[in-house]
Formats: C-alpha cells, structure tokens, sequence
C-alpha cells in the first residue's frame, strides 16, 4: 500500500458508490438517505496497477457543535489528516453548493493534496456542474460517474504522478527511520509502531465470537457510539493497542457493538472475511469450539495460507468446556490432520467473553508476525542446506545426480527461498517437504507459509 486517499464530500454526492467501486466490492452502505454514511471505513483500493488504501469519509457537515454532524465532521477531519491525498467529490448535477464551498475551504488548509472530481457525469450530465466546479480553485475537475465506472481512466492518470511521488519520499525516509542493519544486510524495519500498526483479521464462521473478542480486545468505549442506531455498522478496520502493540484489525462483521444490525445490513458472510485477509499480516482464524474445524473453518485457514499470510488459530469460548486438557489434545489432533498445510501454526485456546487467554492470543499473534517478517543469513542457510543434503541426499533419477547447489532468502512476508540446483524437474515433492519442514524447525518458524522454489541450472 503507497498511500492512503481519503475520499471527501458533503452527503449523497457518491463517496461511498466510488469507494465499493474503488474497494471493489459493496462494503460501504450506499443510500438516498443523505448522511447514510457515518463512520470512517478503510478499504483495500485498486485501479489499475495502483494499490492504496482508501478512506471513506462521513459526509463532511458543517456543524459545529456536538451533534452527530459535529463528530462526523471531525472525524472526516481525521481523515483528512490521515490521508495523503483527499478525493473531493461534489454533485455535477447539482452544482457546487456552500457546503462544498466550506468544505473546499477546509481542504484547502488541511489536505496535503487534493484531486477535485465531479459526479454523477455519466453521459452528457452535469456539464455545467463540472464548469462551475473550476471556480473552487482547485484545479482541473475530473468528470467521473462513479456508479457508471466512467472516469476512473483519469483518476488513475491523477494518481499516477503523486503515487510516484509517495514512493520516491519514502524510499529517502528509508535510511534513517526504516532500514536496520543484519549481518550486513539492510532489512526493512518490519516491527509494528503507531505508524505501521500490526495488521490483523480476525476471521471465522458467524457466530465463532469474533465481535465479541475486537470488542474486548478494543475495550468497552473505543467505538464510536451514540443513541443513532447503526453507527457503526459497516466499518472495517479499527486501530488500536493490544496489549502494548498498535494494531488495526481487519473484520468485516466484527465490529458493530450494540447498533447490531436492523433492517438492510446483515451479518455479513465467509466471503467478506476472506477479503479481510487479503489486508492482513497475521490472520487469527477464530473457531468455536463446541464445534471446531468445521468445513468453514478449513476454506479460511487454507485461504490464509494460500495467500501467504501469517496464521494463529484460536479455539474460543474456552470458558464453556469441562475437561479442558482432553480438549486440547483432541483440537491438536484435528488440527494436525485436518490442516496439514498449517503445521505448526500456534493454536491457542481464548475466552472472548471473559477475556482469559489474550495474553496468549497476543503472544502468538508477535511471534507469528516475526516469522513472516524473519531473514536468514545466506550463509546459514547454506550451511544448513549442506547438512540436509548430507543427511538425505536427492535422489538420482535415471543414474544422475540432482545436485543442490546453492540457496537464498529471496523475500520475507512470508519466508521464500530459491534453491539452485540440477535436473529440478526430477525432483520429487517429498523432496521439497522435507526441506520446508526442516527449515521450519530448524529455524524455528512455525505460524507461517514457507515458500521454497527450485530454480534450475542445467
Ligand atoms: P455519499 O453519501 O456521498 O456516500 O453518497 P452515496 O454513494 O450513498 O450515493 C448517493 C446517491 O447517489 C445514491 O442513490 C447513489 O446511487 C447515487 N449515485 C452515486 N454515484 C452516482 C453516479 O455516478 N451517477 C448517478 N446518477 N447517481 C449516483
Ligand atoms: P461473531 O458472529 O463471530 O461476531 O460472534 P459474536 O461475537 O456475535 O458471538 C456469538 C455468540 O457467542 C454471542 O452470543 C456471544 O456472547 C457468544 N460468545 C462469544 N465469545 C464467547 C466466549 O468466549 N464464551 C462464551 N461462553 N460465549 C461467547
């Protein structure tokens, strides 16, 4: 992710239209209704090559006081701060108003760059709104309809150049802030701060507790509440401390608190959290366990892994069982023969309800963060490559020798590493298995995928 656009407007001009088109999928709540809505949302945001997260604002109101207009606004004004570049959107068919006066105003202080953009210009529409909107000074109106995909071919020309131009600042912030020296190699600082909180998504089937256990780990009041039923309802992502880390936890259904869904919002479904995976560094894969590993269970997990993601599994509602030692062992074993492809993952047992093993969950969630972010020396690996080979040596097909000759760590987020060697088409997956394990346990690596590819030499 370079940057973050936040996408601004007073109600009803299509911010939340453009952000399910930019996020790629309905998350936001699109209404009639002016000032629908009502909270900040984080999406994953794609056009083109471009990857950004995008913000979606509450409508930007202009009261003052301490209404829900008024912390709406303030929120926007977050996100106005947060964002590198702010989208403002206005009605082309409408024209511009004195809301979007104001709130040009505000731009015009806050935001470090803005990109003006007129709506609902599908077809010949709007023409005249688009004209007037050059009078806010804010350059060159982009004419999009956000509904009718029409327009994004110039957004992206927009974004292109400051994209590049986030890139190249954060390459030079790199030495001083970013880069730490091991073994002589510069790696990337990869440790969670308030600037690069942990990502996290918490997901698993309806009811698994995962609302229940953002809550507690977010703490009674850290949503935004108030009387106004639905306030929260469809956010995203939230920021906060765990346990003395930042993190901002990825949930699709996880974080309505007491406006629990009424009339058109539903529980949303598995498929919403696989998204959610597609932002996060550590996935916790959130079972019940009175009915553990279920079908569900196993498409997500297996999802996670398939996306490279860092994996925790954590058996909740772990108040609710008796024997508690038996338990385990028999979740250990489903585990082990159920998700094969997780080995080693750490499974651990929480009561969300009660709050009883987050020190664990929290643990875990590090640890498995470290190993995704772990770099092995060249060296090393190469002395351990020499043991394996030793120990077992490839098999030679055919009389020949498939020889391994060299290795390398080529990335990290997850682990992956090629191997040089002869004659790789005969080499038989056992092969490949062998040494993924043995570099999971010799360098102690549980919780991630281990990527490991062969790349031949003749
Ligand atoms: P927000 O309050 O700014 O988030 O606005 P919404 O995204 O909820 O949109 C408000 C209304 O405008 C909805 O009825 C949308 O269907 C409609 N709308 C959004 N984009 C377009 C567009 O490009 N063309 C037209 N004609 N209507 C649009
Ligand atoms: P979600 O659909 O995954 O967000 O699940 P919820 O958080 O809404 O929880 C579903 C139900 O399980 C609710 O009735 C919760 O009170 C209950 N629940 C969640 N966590 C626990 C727990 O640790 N122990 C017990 N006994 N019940 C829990």
């Amino acid at each position: 992710m370079s940057f973050t656009l936040a996408i601004v407007g007073r109600p009803n001009v299509g911010k939340s239209t453009l952000f399910n088109r930019l996020v790629g999928k309905r998350l936001a709540l699109v209404d009639d209704q002016p000032g629908v809505t009502r909270d900040l949302r984080e999406g994953a945001g794609r056009l083109g090559d471009l990857r950004f997260i995008v913000i979606d604002s509450a409508g930007l109101e202009m009261a003052e006081d301490d209404s829900l207009q008024g912390r709406m606004r303030r929120l926007t004004e977050r996100a106005v701060d947060e964002a590198d570049v702010c989208l403002f959107v206005i009605d082309a068919r409408v024209g511009v108003t004195a809301a979007d006066e104001y709130f040009a105003d505000i731009l015009r202080k806050r935001a470090k760059h803005v990109i003006l953009a007129t709506n609902k210009a599908e077809g010949r529409a709007g023409e005249a709104g688009a004209m007037e909107a050059y009078a806010l000074g804010l350059g060159e109106p982009l004419r999009l309809s956000a509904e009718h995909g029409e327009g994004m071919d110039d957004l992206y020309r927009a974004l292109v150049p400051l994209a590049e131009e986030f890139e190249a600042q954060n390459v030079q912030q790199t030495p001083e802030t970013d880069v730490a020296v091991e073994d002589g190699e510069e790696v990337e600082d990869w440790r969670p701060s308030a600037q690069k909180p942990l990502q996290v998504a918490v997901i698993g089937r309806p009811n698994a507790g995962k609302s229940t256990l953002i809550n507690k780990i977010l703490g009674e009041d850290r949503l935004l509440t108030g009387p106004e039923a639905g306030i929260t309802r469809d956010s995203i992502s939230v920021s906060t401390d765990f346990m003395g880390t930042p993190v901002r936890i990825f949930d699709t259904a996880g974080m309505r608190k007491k406006a629990r869904v009424t009339d058109k919002v539903e529980k949303l479904s598995v498929a919403d959290g696989l998204r959610a995976v597609r932002f996060a560094e550590v996935v916790v894969v959130l079972l019940d366990v009175g009915i553990p590993f279920e079908q569900q269970d196993l498409r997500i997990a297996d999802f996670a892994e398939t996306e490279g993601r860092a994996v925790v599994v954590a058996a909740n509602k772990w108040d609710l069982e008796e024997d508690k030692p038996e338990k385990l062992k028999e979740l250990r074993e489903a585990f082990e023969r159920l998700l094969p492809q997780l080995k080693g993952a750490p499974l651990v047992t929480v009561s969300a309800r009660t709050g009883k093993g987050l020190d664990r969950l929290h643990n875990a969630v590090l640890k498995a963060h470290e190993v995704w972010n772990r770099r092995i020396p060249t060296a090393r690996l190469n002395q351990w490559l020499g043991a394996m080979t030793e120990a077992h040596p490839p098999p030679a097909p055919g009389g020949r020798r498939i020889r391994l000759r060299y290795m390398t760590q080529v990335k990290t987020r997850p682990p992956a590493f090629v191997v040089m060697a002869t004659h790789t088409d005969k080499l038989p997956d056992s092969y490949q298995r062998y040494l993924i394990n043995g570099l999971r346990a010799d360098f102690d690596m549980p919780g991630t995928p281990i990527r490991l590819t062969f790349r031949d030499q003749g």
